[in-house]
């Protein structure tokens, strides 16, 4: 349930109602909003019933949460949270951009992608230092070199580095060169990474599962919440379907639903979802018209050499093509690029 304050509640008021939930073994929440302060209480509701907290001072009124995810809601968090890292915005009026090679190669692919998305409007550059492959065979990623690098390449061109973070025990080492954890599709049900990355209070990218339903990708973002970390973007990437012609099929009608159930930000990738790069520029402006507040896209100066998902990476020419494009498409709806 959420504890909503009268409008202008002094702090005092609202550590009292903290103060109640703890007495009461509960746990409280915090949202201060532009308007009122809103707390989420977790526990149990034999002994944390709403007639208990009602009668407090300043509490406007006591309402359930119906959704199973509580911290993730709207319910909780009426207005859109914006996640800023350095001077970027992530779910506010931009549309921000993410791109950069499947998986780091080598330094000199590393840098020839970065300058090339940068000069394109990137902010923000990917790249798997440590790749979570179908194949145990395939290409696993150059490691804590690629990491390195990633900072490195960044930082000389003034961008964030957004990269997978893959077991609970390298979060800290990942932590410490990125910017932002991503939890690959293959990890969002990992319980212990998502404790693990909430916990670092790091901006974390978590992907849908393949497999998952929103609901079950809201409770994900929602173990990462429990730890008060609030800064999660949810990333749409594709769900398995009987199509096979795409990798995946891009639900489009997942970014308006977690807009309408959630207050964080959606990122979509229109490389994995779609799985070939003819179409990567369809998904990506179909995202943008449909709400989306960012992507993430796979670049590589020359795919047909990629040592991953060359299929779906575009040439850095393509990608500066669709990025004008874009820009006139996020105009159209009322967003900037
Ligand atoms: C990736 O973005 O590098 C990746 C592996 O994506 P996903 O987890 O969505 O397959
Ligand atoms: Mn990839």
């Amino acid at each position: 349930m959420i504890v909503v304050m009268r409008m202008g509640s002094p702090m005092s008021s609202v550590e009292s109602v903290v103060k109640r939930i703890a007495d009461l073994g509960g746990q409280a929440h915090v949202s201060h909003g532009t308007e009122r302060t809103i707390i989420g209480v977790i526990g149990d509701q034999r002994t944390l019933n709403p007639q208990t907290l009602e009668v407090l001072a300043d509490v406007e009124k006591v309402v359930p949460i119906l959704h199973r995810f509580k911290l993730t809601s709207r319910d909780f968090r009426p207005e859109r949270t914006v996640i800023s890292i350095g001077d970027v915005a992530i779910g506010g009026d931009e549309v921000v951009i993410m791109a950069g090679p499947c998986a780091v190669e080598s330094e000199e692919q590393l840098w020839e992608t970065a300058q090339a998305v940068k000069k394109a409007g990137a902010k923000i550059l990917r790249g798997g230092a440590f790749k979570p492959r179908t194949s145990p065979y395939s290409f696993q990623g150059l490691g804590f070199e690629g990491l390195r690098l990633l900072r490195e390449v960044a930082d000389e061109l003034g961008m964030l580095v957004v990269t997978e973070v893959v077991s609970p025990e390298m979060v800290p080492l990942v932590a410490e060169y990125a910017d932002i954890l991503q939890v690959g599709t293959r990890n969002m049900s990992n319980h212990s990474l998502l404790r693990m990355v909430g916990q670092t209070q790091h901006p974390v990218l978590l992907k849908r599962g393949m497999m998952a339903t929103i609901e079950e990708f809201l409770m994900a973002a929602e173990y990462i919440l429990t730890y008060d970390n609030y800064q999660v973007m949810l990333c749409e990437r594709g769900i398995r379907t009987f199509e096979t012609f795409t990798r995946n099929t891009l639900d489009i009608s997942a970014i308006p639903a977690l807009h309408e159930l959630s207050h964080l930000p959606v990122i979509v990738d229109p490389s994995h979802s779609t799985g070939k790069a003819f179409l990567v520029e369809y998904a990506s402006r179909a995202a943008i018209a449909a709400g989306a507040d960012g992507l993430i896209v796979e670049v590589h100066p020359h795919p047909e050499e990629a040592l991953s998902d060359g299929v779906q990476s575009l040439r850095p020419e393509k990608f500066a093509a669709m990025m004008a494009d874009l820009k006139r498409v996020a105009m159209a709806v009322g967003r900037v690029l």
